[in-house]
């Protein structure tokens, strides 16, 4: 089944007067929406009791969770203290997340500087990941999500993405952020053979379960020279990528993703702008 809806709580849900994530699932499934991304980026700071209340409105509402891990990660530092910390967060998350009953996790990989050979960038980031897997094997059955970045100094461009989940396709997941690719790539999705590109890739590279079962982000955003600037919203005008181009390569592919909206401050409108545009065009 495809899936939307918001990362983290958007300035409608607390306009409407609600105060805590745990009242989230059930106002999502109001709106019509089946899919939360719970925000952690600032670091992993929720208590057992509050993860176990969370999980049971996600159960009684149907809503799939994941959870994005704190914005500190890097797998290509060099410096030892700085990976022991990333190893520590990536940890939190997955227990967090595992307490949520949710199923995955959406890892930033870390920087990629200008002035560093970007294939030794990704060759030390692939052998942290394996000690990161290993030492986090008590929660294999969670999905680490590998995100495709925004700027060009970001590690994860698709490529980088696809090669760090072959280090252990069974634990890792591509998040394909089409914002962020977009960005990236100075606005390279403008049409649906531009999406039908990329969709294709992955499934060359990861298989058609992964295509099928995409965890994506999707929101309009403005860009410059060095990629990513800032999330947009549908509403203003001028910004790609379009939900209208990737729409009908869902459609024929039968993909069912979970589709997370990033809009900023509108990612319950944008969210339920894509799903209305979903309900309107599938043929059943
Ligand atoms: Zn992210």
């Amino acid at each position: 089944m495809i899936r939307f809806g918001p990362a983290g709580n958007s300035n409608l849900f607390y306009d409407e007067g609600n105060k805590s994530s745990l009242q989230i699932p059930q106002w999502l499934k109001q709106k019509g929406l089946t899919a939360y991304e719970y925000q952690c980026g600032r670091g992993v700071r929720v208590k057992e009791e509050f993860c176990e209340k969370l999980k049971k409105e996600c159960q009684k509402y149907d809503i799939a969770l994941s959870l994005h891990a704190p914005y500190f990660i890097n797998l290509a530092s060099t410096d030892r203290e700085k990976l022991d910390k990333s190893i520590g967060h990536i940890s939190k998350s997955l227990k967090a997340v595992n307490d949520m009953g949710g199923t995955k996790i959406v890892v930033h990989p870390g920087s990629a500087p200008k002035e560093e050979d970007r294939k030794e960038v990704v060759a030390r980031a692939k052998f942290f990941l394996e000690e990161v897997l290993q030492k986090t094997k008590s929660y294999e059955h969670v999905k680490i999500g590998l995100e495709l970045m925004g700027k060009i100094n970001q590690l994860g461009n698709l490529a980088e993405i696809l090669e760090l989940c072959l280090v252990n396709p069974k634990r890792c997941i591509p998040v394909i952020d089409f914002g962020h690719l977009h960005a990236r790539e100075h606005g390279s999705l403008n049409n649906k053979e531009e999406f039908g590109r990329v969709v294709d890739k992955i499934g060359s590279i990861l298989g058609e379960d992964v295509v099928k079962n995409l965890h994506a982000h999707f929101s309009p955003i403005e860009f410059s020279k060095g990629g990513e600037k800032k999330h947009r919203v549908f509403a203003d005008k001028g910004f790609g990528p379009r939900f209208e181009d990737f729409l009908p390569i869902i459609l024929e592919n039968n993909m069912t993703p979970t589709i997370i909206c990033e809009s900023s401050g509108m990612q319950t409108e944008d969210a339920i702008f894509m799903k209305n545009l979903y309900l309107q065009n599938r043929s059943d």
